[in-house]
């Protein structure tokens, strides 16, 4: 980029980051109502424009079409759901207090009272794979809306027209209800990116990507003179454990469930289970090598086409690791199914290079002879996304092993799952989608579900206030009805 044009586009992003502060201050101080009331509008908004919006996805993004009409309908019913959030109230956990001369602390409580108020503006960096459901309209979209600040958005290069289109049906239903101009802008450009997540009108910013990105963005976000919470998903292998008894009753259900787990969406989600333990020689395997599986497809775009390969041909290279199938096509654009094969002993002795995301699909097979040897491996995890124990509960060999691994990978993942796949990721009030490092940067909060809205709130309380000044949700009396925890 040119000298000018970099000038120009720097000071777009500035006027970008300062509509949407002013938006945010408006929006914030607006009725609870009037914020759902926007919410459902936008949602029927992207409903009623579905099919440009899904044919510019098309073209953008090569997924097909009943999977972006799956995930626009994932998307609106996920900003209808933070609507009721919105009008709801629990969300401001109010806790109030009432003064207690006689507080056993040893010295009188004053009247507290305690609720959770915007943020501020919020910077959300859309992901490549989700182009409805964590992007412009997507899931932090949703939730920073319902804490009642403006959004901007870093487009992802992956799909900026539709990232436009977006943007204008959302601006265009949210003026109609009533919304300030520029509750939700879009950016663009990896540079405009970082200039407004330095600005000091960002006060919270998303990310959904690779740990590299992701990392270089957190680092970012923290050494600013104000630093900010910055929530970035970034990556995670998602192991899955079958017990013994499970895979010799079970061998080709649970074969059959792993291909379709990692061939959904090419492999291209963030909680594939990139590495499966199967007892050795079992009848797991050769479901595995042989089974039928899904076409080839090409990925989303280059830069993912050439991680995936990068990513798999490094893996294949190990000295400890086989292929158990795939063959000429595995690194072809589009590229076919792969898995490696290696042993539990194996990935012991080099985690760093065996225990690594490759997106796209891909998965690792591991073989163990001692089940012993899998809380073993459970313990030199890296903070996951989720973990997978698939296993018979009328097996006492089976639930012994459970029990072992259960604290291990309670330790280490966000969500754990018992006899089901970790793709498809539900969105609901009890989701948990985050984990520790590097699976997040931010292991205190999710990324979808309603919990999530946490990201985009920060406590206050108010002491000893007169009431005609309190916020309406702390007042005596409830006026807005919303649920309050009161002692006292
Ligand atoms: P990415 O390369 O990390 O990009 C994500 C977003 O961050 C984009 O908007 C990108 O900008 C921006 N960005 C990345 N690095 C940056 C930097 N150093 N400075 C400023 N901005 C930066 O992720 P991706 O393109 O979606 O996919 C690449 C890889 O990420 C995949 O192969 C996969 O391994 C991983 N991934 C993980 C998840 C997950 O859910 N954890 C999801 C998708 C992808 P530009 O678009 O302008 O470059």
């Amino acid at each position: 980029m040119t000298d000018d044009r970099s000038d120009v586009a720097a000071a777009t992003t500035r006027e970008a980051v300062a509509a949407v502060a002013a938006a945010s201050a408006t929006w914030a101080a607006g009725p609870y109502a009037d914020r759902a009331r926007v919410i459902r509008a936008i949602a029927d908004a992207l409903d009623s424009a579905a099919d440009d919006l899904i044919t510019t996805a098309r073209e953008e993004t090569r997924l097909p079409e009943a999977r972006l009409a799956g995930e626009l309908k994932r998307t609106t019913f996920q900003l209808r759901l933070f609507a009721d959030v919105a009008e709801d109230g629990a969300f401001l956990d109010v806790r109030i207090d009432r003064p207690d001369a006689d507080w056993p602390m040893g010295a009188p409580r004053p009247d507290l009272r305690r609720m959770l108020v915007p943020i501020g503006p919020v910077l959300v960096f859309a992901a490549s794979n989700f182009p409805f459901a964590f992007s412009v309209a997507g899931g932090d979209t949703a939730a920073a809306l319902a804490a009642g600040n403006a959004v901007l958005v870093k487009a992802h290069s992956g799909h900026p027209r539709l990232s436009d289109a977006t943007a204008a049906v959302i601006s265009s239903a949210a003026r109609s209800a009533g919304a300030p101009d520029d509750l939700v802008r879009v950016i663009h450009g990896t540079e405009n990116g970082v200039a407004a997540l330095r600005d000091p009108a960002i006060k919270a910013a998303s990310f959904t990507g690779s740990i590299a990105g992701g990392r270089a963005l957190f680092d970012i976000a923290n050494a600013r003179p104000e630093p900010i919470p910055f929530y970035g998903e970034l990556g995670s292998v998602n192991p899955a454990f079958v017990a013994p008894t499970a895979a010799s009753r079970r061998a080709d259900e649970i074969a059959q469930g792993y291909l379709g787990s990692i061939t959904g969406s090419r492999g291209q989600l963030c909680t594939k289970p990139g590495l499966l333990l199967v007892p050795a020689e079992s009848p797991v395997l050769a479901t595995l090598r042989d089974a039928e599986v899904p076409d080839s497809a090409p990925l989303l775009n280059d830069r993912i086409q050439q991680g995936f390969v990068e990513g798999l041909t490094s893996m294949s290279e190990h000295h400890a690791v086989s292929v158990l199938r795939g063959g000429s096509d595995s690194i072809a654009d589009p590229p076919g199914t792969t898995l490696l094969f290696t042993t539990v002993d194996e990935v012991l002795n080099d985690p760093d290079a065996l225990i690594t995301e490759v997106f796209g699909p891909a998965g690792l097979v591991v073989s163990y002879e001692d089940p012993e040897k899998l809380p073993e491996l459970a313990r030199v995890l890296d903070g996951q996304l989720t973990a997978t124990i698939v296993a018979d509960e009328d097996a006492a060999g089976d639930i012994a092993l459970a029990r072992t691994l259960v604290p291990i990978l309670t330790e280490k993942a966000g969500r754990i799952l018992w006899n089901q796949w970790p793709t498809g990721v539900s969105v609901t009030h009890a989701q948990q989608h985050g984990g520790p490092y590097p699976a997040t940067t931010a292991p205190t909060t999710t990324a979808v579900g309603t919990a999530s809205i946490t990201r985009f709130l920060r406590p206050v309380s108010f002491q000893n206030f007169p009431g005609a000044l309190l916020p309406d949700a702390l007042r005596d009396g409830n006026p807005l009805g919303f649920p309050q925890q009161i002692d006292g």
